[in-house]
């Protein structure tokens, strides 16, 4: 994920894009660029870092134009640096490109042009697209955008600029966002509607395949065969504040709801091409005798979610989880035959990269799952694979983890192939059914209403207990984790067997029991650990797909969309996240920054 704009018309474009690339920051922050038309040739300014880095060097280097195109970036391919940053030139200097999404077939097409004798500047799949785009440019910008777009394989936005033709600013996008937008002195092309709300509120929502042309004083629109299409201007009510959140109330809601978009894209990273890919096809699992899995807090759970899966399908003879915080310290029993999977969102968290370097000392092999390139584990780790979660600015995390957890059940079916414990057709069918993650997720979104209703009758609630066996146990961790960060309601999570081992003391009329239940063959185990506790007053919430109950008065349903039992926590998650957040937002909470937490954790 990244924003971009472009403008073209009759103010200066400068201040323009960079109070856009402002509204847009929260798309991605590790760098951003800026790029003007000029007769002489394009102005362009790219440096790593936070949006203020760009701006005082504008501020020393002012320059004026009619038209140009920025980038703030979140990279995917490429350490942020100024020279990965966008906008990115055909190497004469003759088109210019700001890219948002993914090239999954760039690495072919940059050995293709290479072999013609491109010379590449940066890292990034994105700037295939504009050394692409000056090879088959035969003078007509629109004719080069068509032939460029049919060989590129992936996710993109992209705003482009050719320095032969002065009126035009061109863009065409495909799976990722681009919006179009009119005003009287010019108009607009964005990631989104905040960064251009200040100008006008009148938009087209550009849509797959379609390619715009703007020029100041009108806009057109071409399908891929460069017939003219005609469409609607949309008129947009959202405040400032709203539009940035996407017109949800808080990030994390936003974030939730972007969970379909962003399984898709870390599912076909790690299954059908790209680094994510090829990284995972190259490890030998053969090789190792024992798998540990470090991480902190949510990262942890999917661990421990994990680890159930991977002894499931790799039955492999030692597979350890630990808290990173205790790893670290711990003298842990491994060696050059233990594969270490270290996961962190922010590739920053100070414990994780404490266990990634007693890792190493020790000589095992590490694999990071992490979210941010060019972060400290994701340089650091022998390997490392990325979620494609895009930037996550809720401090509770929702679309990070659950990305995290996709790309762990790909290693498990992957690592459970190669060793020889999964036959191809049962292969194929796990994947068959871990893609269909998205689509479930979307069905679950069918019921907020519910889930809202449910949640809001839960405020005063002393204590909320979430109980499970086997893997619903796990992902019971992580519904606990999250109800507590954000809505500050104490909670605890348990196994089902362990109610009677000590807290089913604490059981009485004002305690509400979550109880997942997807798990069909421990289903009547679970049910019977739902009824001892409502025997002693309390309420229960079934979340699952495995349970056929009565409600009543004292029993509730969210019943889930029926999956494999070691996917389930993919779906149950969401509904535990969407229970949490709203318990929280019927406290009136700040929900995007809960008292005392931080996003990233870099001390001790
Ligand atoms: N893949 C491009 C890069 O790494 C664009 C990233 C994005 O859209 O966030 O530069």
């Amino acid at each position: 994920m990244c924003g971009i704009i472009g403008y073209v018309g009759s103010e200066n474009s400068v201040p323009i894009i960079v109070d856009g690339l402002k509204k847009l920051e929260y798309r991605g922050y590790d760098s951003a660029g800026i790029a003007v038309y000029g007769d002489e040739g394009f102005g362009v300014i790219k440096k790593k870092g936070r949006l203020t880095e760009l701006e005082a060097v504008l501020n020393k280097n002012p320059f004026t134009s009619h038209m140009g195109i920025g980038h703030t970036r979140w990279a995917t391919h490429g350490e942020p640096s100024d020279i990965n940053s966008h906008p990115h030139l055909g190497s004469r200097n003759k088109i210019a490109i700001v890219h948002n999404g993914i090239i999954e077939n760039y690495k072919e097409l940059k050995e293709r042009l290479e072999r013609k004798g491109v010379t590449f500047a940066s890292q990034t799949d994105s700037e295939v697209i504009a050394q692409l785009a000056e090879l088959y440019y035969n003078g007509d910008i629109i004719d080069t955008v068509i032939k460029v777009s049919a060989h590129l394989e992936g996710s993109y936005a992209l705003g482009i600029m050719c320095l032969d033709d002065p009126d035009n600013l061109i863009a065409v996008k495909k799976d990722n966002p681009l919006i179009v937008g009119i005003s009287e002195h010019g108009n607009f092309i964005a990631s989104d509607v905040p960064a251009i709300l200040s100008h006008t509120n009148k938009v087209y929502y550009l849509s797959d395949n379609e390619i715009t042309v703007l020029r100041k004083g009108g806009v057109e629109f071409f399908n891929s065969d460069k017939e003219p299409i005609s469409k609607t201007l949309e008129t947009i009510n959202w405040s400032l504040d709203s539009a940035e959140k996407g017109g949800y109330q808080h990030f994390m809601l936003k974030e939730i709801m972007e969970q379909p978009k962003v399984l898709r894209d870390t599912l076909s990273s790690a299954l059908l091409s790209g680094e994510n890919k090829n990284i995972i096809d190259s490890i030998d699992i053969s090789k190792f005798n024992k798998i540990a899995i470090t991480a902190c807090g949510s990262a942890y759970n999917a661990g421990v979610v994990s680890k159930y899966v991977f002894e499931r399908l790799c039955r492999f003879s030692s597979i350890e989880v630990e808290l990173a915080s205790e790893f670290r310290y711990k003298d842990a029993v491994i060696d050059e035959n233990t594969l270490v999977i270290l996961i962190s969102q922010s590739g920053e968290t100070a414990d994780t990269i404490a266990a990634l370097r007693e890792s190493k000392a020790r000589g095992s092999v590490t694999l990071a799952i992490v979210n941010v390139v060019g972060s400290t584990i994701a340089k650091e780790a022998d390997y490392t694979i990325f979620t494609a979660a895009g930037p996550e600015i809720a401090v509770a995390t929702t679309k990070a983890f659950s990305t995290q957890l996709a790309l762990l059940y790909v290693l498990a079916v992957k690592f459970g192939c190669k060793l020889g414990k999964i036959p191809p057709d049962m292969e194929s069918s796990l994947i068959a059914e871990l893609n269909t993650i998205p689509e479930k997720i979307s069905a679950i979104f069918e019921h907020v209403d519910y889930i809202q209703k449910y949640a809001s009758a839960c405020i005063s609630y002393k204590n909320i207990f979430f109980i499970g066996r086997n893997i619903d146990y796990a992902i019971a961790l992580e519904g606990s984790l999250k109800l507590k960060e954000i809505s500050y309601t104490h909670s605890e999570a348990y196994a089902g067997g362990e109610l009677k081992h000590g807290p089913i003391s604490l059981v009485e009329e004002n305690t509400l029991v979550v109880t997942l239940s997807s798990c069909g063959r421990l289903f009547s185990k679970i049910f019977s650990n739902a009824e001892q506790v409502i025997s002693r007053g309390a309420k229960v919430l079934f979340v699952g797909n495995a349970c056929e109950v009565e409600t009543s008065d004292k029993v509730s349903l969210i019943k889930l969309p029926g999956i494999h039992e070691l996917f389930s926590p993919s779906l149950s998650v969401v509904v535990l996240q969407l229970f949490s957040y709203y318990v929280a937002a019927n406290k009136g909470l700040d929900i995007d920054k809960p008292r005392n937490l931080a996003k990233s954790v870099t001390v001790e």
